[in-house]
């Protein structure tokens, strides 16, 4: 998932730029790790925060983060929830 130049983050107070969460990266984020991981019976995304330097194209608009980078697509694993809303259940 790319993220462009916006910042992903909306705050009222004032800018806040999302950075790396790779160790020792202060990078300007702009880009989400689209691994499949399960929570529980959901499955949703690490969604953790790269930099362009940290995070490694996985396909077609997906980008891993550096702990998931030398890992292969979890293909077992179905599309995240989030994607299947239009199923979803009522809450
Ligand atoms: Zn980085
Ligand atoms: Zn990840």
């Amino acid at each position: 998932m790319k993220l462009g130049d916006f910042d992903a983050i909306v705050c009222n107070r004032g800018a806040r730029v999302a950075r790396c969460q790779t160790a020792c990266c202060r990078a300007k984020s702009t880009i989400l790790c689209d691994y499949r991981v399960a929570r529980g019976k959901r499955i949703s995304t690490c969604d953790r925060r790269s930099c362009r330097r940290h995070a490694k194209p996985a396909g077609l608009d997906r980008d891993f983060c550096d702990r998931h980078a030398h890992l292969p697509d979890p293909s077992g694993l179905p599309e995240p929830d989030e994607q299947l809303g239009l199923f979803g259940e009522a809450s």
